[in-house]
């Protein structure tokens, strides 16, 4: 093969793994970003439920401070009921005493109630805490694994440049130049295989008597169409 056309094969592999390299490593601070999100999605859930079980320890504290207010009343009824002088007067205190005697009820039943939406809430927040914790810990396995990704990227790429730089310096200036233009129109691609007598990556089909010399690998061939180096890999 030309020595010529064999680096600008290489030339062209360094560049695609390149950019390849370069495209992944520009996505993993996306992918950090959004696993950080789901993780904070899980811990407001979880925030949510604590709140609902403060809301309802705080309903609980209050009845319970108007049930001892009642209770306080009920006695104090209690009390002058022995005093009243007439029925009618001890009629209407034994009516108040029933009525609040009712209402303290009232309230009991209300607590046990909110008990009962105490113990479900607490049983979701204990859920949620546990959704919490494992993606907590999946989260930051993810996330340091990417970390490493990227840094292991980063050094590959370096390398990867450093040759890169090595090999351009021993490709003729007009051919680099030749390389770039082409490469800059054909999405960093300025390189084709020749295959089946077309170019295999504009499709056209090529002259056989240009397919044939292509073959050799013996001179710097392009497509008549698309510009591209063109190389034979073998049928
Ligand atoms: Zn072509």
């Amino acid at each position: 093969m030309n020595s010529e056309l064999g680096r600008l094969i290489r030339f062209q592999e360094l560049n695609l793994k390149i950019v390849g390299l370069e495209e992944r490593t520009k996505q993993i601070p996306e992918e950090v970003g959004r696993l950080t999100g789901t993780l904070e999605d899980s811990r407001q859930a979880l925030e949510e439920k604590h709140q609902l079980i403060e809301e309802e320890q705080k309903r609980q504290r209050q009845l319970e401070l108007e049930v001892e207010t009642l209770r306080d009343r009920l006695s104090k009824f209690r009390g002058q009921l022995m005093e009243v002088k007439t029925n009618r007067e001890y009629q209407a205190m034994l009516h108040e005493i029933e009525g609040t005697g009712k209402e303290i009820e009232e309230k009991e039943d209300q607590m046990l109630e909110g008990m009962m939406a105490i113990e479900e809430r607490e049983e979701l927040a204990r859920q949620a805490n546990e959704v919490y914790q494992r993606e907590e810990k999946e989260v930051s396995e993810k996330r340091s694994k990417l970390e490493r990704s990227a840094t292991q990227a980063e050094s590959e790429i370096a390398e990867l440049q450093k040759h890169r730089r090595q090999l351009e310096r021993e490709i003729p200036e007009g051919l680099n130049q030749q390389f770039q233009r082409i490469a800059s129109v054909r999405n960093g691609v300025a390189l084709a295989e020749a295959k089946d007598q077309s170019c295999q990556a504009c499709h056209v089909k090529l002259r056989p008597q240009h397919f044939s010399e292509v073959k050799t690998n013996q001179k710097i061939m392009t497509c008549e169409n698309c510009n591209r180096f063109l190389y034979y890999a073998g049928s």
